[in-house]
């Protein structure tokens, strides 16, 4: 994406510090996106950091019903879906150090103090924790993170969870004391809140607004900019009555009404004057011709048109479906691809395990249904995953996309299913497996990695940006990818297809035509003979961008849709 100029319309770091109150999921993280969108709008380079309370080091241990998606950055850091959130927003590629921890502060700081660092001293909460995290924020903030090797002009910086939480009370005095370090001039804090409607005429409720900012102020924290989520756009009366009991101008209480797509959201935020009380307090002129805004709009406006465009139905048959957020960047890649190719977009959601007749989940009216959604699907996406539960009705998703020639793609474990599927039904490889589900298959499809440790879980996987070279000269994948030699995606994975079964798989049909470096380790699969009938041991959906769809997604996209690849 072009900047407008490349002359430094700043000449300081600018922060944005973007709280929450009363609870939690109010949007926060698509807030602080669309305020990186602005400031990228107007010139500057922005980057991002999400700082999340909790005593994990990573989010790589935590379950996606604890959590949400584990998001997977290009060095391998896994990272709490908010990164997501900018990368997408901004267009950027972030380091694990753009998710602060408190077991990451901890962590290094008891580092510190055991090489002697702090000799002589008792090592505290303050200063030492809070200066430490000044330091790692000031440090990120510092790093180029949008491809062209330049420092960004601006950081926004989200805190996880409420204020008020005793998680989060370390992190919000570092902000505190963090606008003196840097310059108030320099820091804008903006406090996201709810305003819930209540009553017969739909009142619009201030109060836990009032207390939540009076909270953060008794933490020492101003809010420069209340950002208020309400159903509805708030009317004068509720604006004015915040802006009088919050010590915050009437201007800058923005309303953050639900809109028909959250690409709105970043032209909602402007048409109130965003923006510009951002160049205000930041001191910089806003340019006459804001590009990035332009096609911001077009594609919010964009997405809306789709609402009646013809329907395209994906069939998600995973584990985690009762929670979206566990497959936040498979959602939003598909959407992606749904974009590019004029559809609207309908996830079905299938629990696996009702494909199987597995569970208590299986009873027969969920099978039923589960089967009806599956084959009434002009597409069918197995997700990545872990753990023994729904794997046999994910194997017999890909059986189903296979025989009856479904377009089909497979994410990571999806690869891993269709691979056991094809060597259990077309070579007749009777209880192949992967060792994660049996440890002693009759035939080994899928098996444990040999470099990964078998003791120690956190960050251990195989993980991050690999290159994958093409071994094939033309296949659908290579010419989604537009022909290139090789592509770099994001892994997170354990266990790989069996190297001693490749040659009996690929002479049958399924052909591996990306692998790694090396040559042995399978990342791409590709069926002869099949509308689309694609796998990739990597995780695609962490690259796709709302203008750039991720290759495989939109692959899956065109040929659901009927379209020639
Ligand atoms: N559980 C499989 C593995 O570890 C797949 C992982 C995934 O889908 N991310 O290899």
């Amino acid at each position: 994406m072009a900047w407008a100029s490349d002359s430094n319309p700043v000449d300081e770091m600018k922060y944005v510090v973007v709280t929450g109150g009363v609870l939690s999921g109010l949007g926060k993280g698509v807030t602080a996106s669309s305020i990186g969108v602005l400031l990228k709008s107007a010139g500057l380079r922005v980057t991002a950091v999400k700082i999340d309370p909790y005593l994990n080091e990573d989010a790589g241990t935590m379950s996606p019903f604890e959590h949400g998606e584990v998001f997977v950055l290009d060095d391998g850091g896994e990272v709490d879906l908010d990164l997501g959130n900018y990368e997408r927003f901004l267009d950027v590629c972030l380091t694990r150090d753009n998710n602060i921890t408190t077991g990451k502060v901890y962590n290094k700081v008891i580092q510190k103090e055991r090489r002697g660092d702090y000799l002589g001293k008792t090592v505290q909460v303050i200063p030492h924790i809070t200066n430490e995290i000044q330091d790692w924020i000031e440090r990120v903030a510092h790093t180029p993170s949008d491809g062209n090797g330049k420092e960004p002009d601006a950081c926004v910086i989200e805190l996880g969870g409420t204020v008020g939480d005793i998680e989060s009370a370390p992190f919000v005095e570092a902000l505190r004391q963090f606008q003196f370090r840097v310059g108030q001039d320099n820091v804008c804090f903006v406090h996201v809140s709810l305003i819930p409607v209540m009553g017969p005429v739909g009142e619009q409720k201030t109060k836990p607004t009032q207390h939540t900012v009076k909270e953060l102020r008794g933490l020492g924290i101003n809010p420069h900019m209340l950002v208020c989520r309400s159903k509805s756009p708030l009317i004068d009366e509720t604006r004015n009555k915040i802006s009088a009991f919050c010590h915050v101008p009437p201007e800058a209480v923005v309303s953050a009404h639900d809109v028909s797509n959250i690409y709105q959201v970043p032209i909602m935020l402007e048409s109130q004057g965003v923006t510009s009380m951002l160049a205000d307090r930041f001191g910089f002129e806003l340019p006459a011709k804001r590009k990035v805004l332009d096609d911001w709009k077009e594609l919010a406006d964009h997405v809306d048109t789709l609402d009646d465009a013809e329907e395209v139905h994906i069939a998600v048959a995973g584990k985690y479906t009762d929670l979206a957020d566990s497959y936040l960047s498979v959602i939003k890649a598909l959407q992606h691809a749904s974009f590019k190719v004029n559809r609207k977009l309908v996830i079905d959601w299938i629990e696996s395990s009702a494909l199987d007749g597995e569970t208590e989940r299986s009873d027969s009216e969920s099978h039923n249904s589960a089967w009806k959604l599956l084959k009434s699907a002009d597409g069918i996406l197995v997700p990545g995953g872990f753990g023994i539960r729904g794997i046999e009705g994910k194997i017999k998703a890909a059986e189903y996309a296979r025989e009856n020639k479904i377009p089909y793609l497979g994410v990571c474990l999806g690869l891993q299913v269709a691979t056991i599927e094809f060597c259990r039904n077309v070579l007749g490889m009777e209880g192949a497996n992967s060792t994660e589900f049996d440890e002693e298959p009759a035939h080994a499809a899928v098996v444990f990695m040999p470099e990964i440790s078998k003791t120690h879980m956190g960050g251990t996987m195989r993980l991050g940006t690999k290159p994958t070279p093409f071994l094939v000269d033309d296949c659908k994948i290579r010419r989604l990818y537009g022909g290139e030699g090789h592509v770099d995606e994001r892994h997170r994975h354990r266990y790989e297809v069996n190297p001693e079964l490749i040659g009996d798989i690929e002479e049958a049909g399924l052909v591996y035509v990306g692998k790694d470096e090396t040559g042995e380790r399978c990342e791409i699969m590709e069926l002869d003979g099949h509308p689309y009938y694609v796998g990739t041991q990597y995780h695609p959906e962490f690259k796709s961008r709302p203008d750039r769809p991720s290759p495989p997604f939109l692959g899956l996209l065109m040929a659901a849709s009927g379209m020639e690849i």
